[in-house]
C-alpha cells in the first residue's frame, strides 16, 4: 500500500480535482490511503471564522455562508452525480452552524479544533464522491476515528499504540469491503484527529504531511507522496532565488536539516515516523505526475553534492548589553529565554560573546517593542532592520561569494556543512 498526500493548493477548484482524480488514476493496480487537505484557503477562512464567533462578533454567519458557497460551488462545478453528497455536506456544515451556535468555551484552542477540523471534512467528503464518479472507488474515512491524540488542542500529540490498532482495523475494512474491484482505496483528512474522550483535535497547521507519515508507519507502507506544486524539493526557495534546482534524492536527516532551518519543504514532523520504519517519501509535482521529483530516504550518498539555500527575510538583529557591564553568562541568558518564550518569538539564530548576546528573529513589531522594553532597565538593547538570514547547507566559498554582493555580513556561523549569514542591504 502507497499512501499519497494532497495539499490544499491541489485542491483548490474543481480543475484541481480533477486533476487529483488524473494523477490517481495513474496508479490503476495500487491499494492507496490518500490523505487530504481542505480546499484552498479554506482553514484561514475558518480561523478567522472561528475568531469571529469566539469574540461574539456578528458576522460569523456572513463569514460561514462564504465557506458554505465556497465548497457547493466546487461540488457544482464538479457536476456529481451521487444524490448522497448533498445530505453529508449538508450534515457537516450542519454539525458546523451549531457547534457555532453553542456559548464558545473558555478554551480557545479546543473551539479552534471543534471548528477549524470542518475544512478537511468537507473537503474529502467532495472529492471522495467526485473520485467515485469518475470510477475511483473508494472508501470515505473519518479520521477523527483513526489518529488518537491526547487532549493538548491545536497540537495534538499521537497516542501511537491506540492509531495503530484503530487504523489497522479499519484498513483491514476497507481491503474486505473493496476485494472485488481489485483494489482499494481509503480516502481520509490530513491535520485531524481525536482524544479518547471523542472530541476532535488537530495536529498544528500544515499538519497533513504528519498524518500521511502516521498512516504510513502504523499501515507500514511501502511508499509515501507528497504531491505539490512544486517539481519536488528544491535547493532554494525560487521566490527568492531564480536558479532553483531539484534536489533529486536527499537523506532524511538532510531533509529534517532544511525544514528545521526553514526550507517549507514538508512539515518538520514528517520525517522522523518514515525515517523509523525506512519508508521512502517522494515529493512529487501533481502539475507533472511523471516526472519523478525527489526522494527521501537514508542514504546520504548525494546529499553534499549541491549546495541548498534557505532564506528568511525580514528578520531583525537584536543585540543585549548588559548596563553593568557584567557577563553574558547563564542568569542573563535564561532571563532573556524566558522573555522570548514568553512572546513567543522563535529565535533563529543567536551569537554571544563576553558582554553581548544577539539574537535574530522575525520582525514582529508590536512584540519587539514590547521585549525592548522590557529589557532597556537592564540592557543596552540595539537592533538593525530590516535584515535576512541566509543557511547555506553544504556551501563553499563561491556560492557565499556570489551571495554577498551588495550585502553586509552582521553576524557569520559556519559549521563543518551548514553556513549561516546574518545580512543587510550594503
Ligand atoms: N489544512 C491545514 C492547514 O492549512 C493542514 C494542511 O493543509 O496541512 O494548515
Ligand atoms: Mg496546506
Amino acid at each position: 500500500m502507497k499512501v499519497f498526500k494532497f495539499g490544499g493548493a491541489s485542491v483548490k477548484d474543481a480543475a484541481a480535482v480533477e486533476n487529483v482524480a488524473k494523477v490517481i488514476k495513474q496508479f490503476p493496480n495500487r491499494d492507496l490511503v490518500v490523505v487530504i487537505s481542505a480546499m484552498g484557503k479554506t482553514t484561514n477562512a475558518l480561523e478567522d471564522l472561528l475568531a469571529e464567533y469566539a469574540s461574539g462578533g456578528s458576522a460569523a454567519p456572513a463569514k460561514l455562508k462564504a465557506i458554505i458557497d465556497f465548497h457547493k460551488k466546487i461540488a457544482a462545478d464538479l457536476k456529481i452525480p451521487d444524490s448522497n453528497l448533498e445530505g453529508q455536506l449538508d450534515a457537516l456544515f450542519g454539525a458546523l452552524r451549531q457547534q457555532l451556535e453553542r456559548e464558545p468555551s473558555d478554551n480557545y484552542d479546543f473551539d479552534y479544533d471543534q471548528v477549524v477540523s470542518y475544512g478537511e471534512l468537507v473537503s474529502t467528503a467532495i472529492i471522495s464522491a467526485y473520485l467515485r464518479a469518475t470510477g475511483l472507488d473508494n472508501t470515505w474515512a473519518d479520521a477523527r476515528r483513526l489518529i488518537r491524540t491526547d487532549n493538548r488542542y491545536r497540537e495534538g500529540r499521537v497516542n501511537w499504540v491506540k492509531t495503530e490498532k484503530l487504523a489497522t482495523d479499519k484498513w483491514a475494512e476497507v481491503k474486505s469491503a473493496s476485494k472485488k474491484s481489485g483494489r482499494s482505496i481509503m480516502l481520509t483528512q490530513g491535520f485531524i484527529g481525536h482524544t479518547d474522550e471523542r472530541n476532535t483535535t488537530t495536529l498544528g497547521r500544515e499538519g497533513s504531511d504528519f498524518t500521511a507519515a502516521i498512516f504510513a508507519f502504523v499501515l507500514n507502507a511501502v511508499d509515501v507522496t507528497i504531491w505539490k506544486d512544486v517539481p519536488g524539493v528544491l535547493n532554494a526557495d525560487p521566490k527568492y532565488f531564480k536558479d532553483a534546482v531539484l534536489l533529486k534524492r536527499i537523506s532524511y536527516r538532510e531533509a529534517i536539516e532544511l525544514a528545521y532551518y526553514g526550507a517549507s519543504v514538508i512539515h518538520p514532523k514528517t520525517i522522523k515516523p518514515l525515517q523509523n520504519k525506512n519508508i521512502p517519501l517522494y515529493v512529487r509535482s501533481f502539475l507533472n505526475p511523471s516526472a519523478e521529483g525527489t526522494v527521501i530516504e537514508s542514504s546520504t550518498f548525494s546529499d553534499s553534492l549541491m549546495p541548498s539555500y534557505i532564506f528568511k527575510v525580514n528578520q531583525v538583529l537584536i543585540s543585549f548589553t548588559p548596563r553593568d557591564f557584567s557577563f553574558v553568562a547563564e542568569d542573563n541568558l535564561s532571563e532573556l529565554f524566558s522573555l522570548f518564550a514568553e512572546y513567543g518569538m522563535k529565535i533563529h539564530l543567536m551569537q554571544n560573546s563576553a558582554i553581548n548576546f544577539s539574537v535574530c528573529v522575525d520582525h514582529a513589531s508590536a512584540k519587539l517593542a514590547e521585549v525592548m522594553e522590557r529589557c532597556k532597565e537592564r540592557y543596552e538593547v540595539l537592533y538593525n532592520q530590516p535584515c535576512e538570514l541566509v543557511t547555506i547547507r553544504h556551501y563553499d566559498q563561491d556560492t557565499i561569494s556570489r551571495l554577498l554582493i551588495g550585502k553586509k555580513v552582521l553576524v557569520e556561523q559556519k559549521s563543518r556543512s551548514t553556513a549561516r549569514m546574518v545580512l543587510v542591504e550594503n
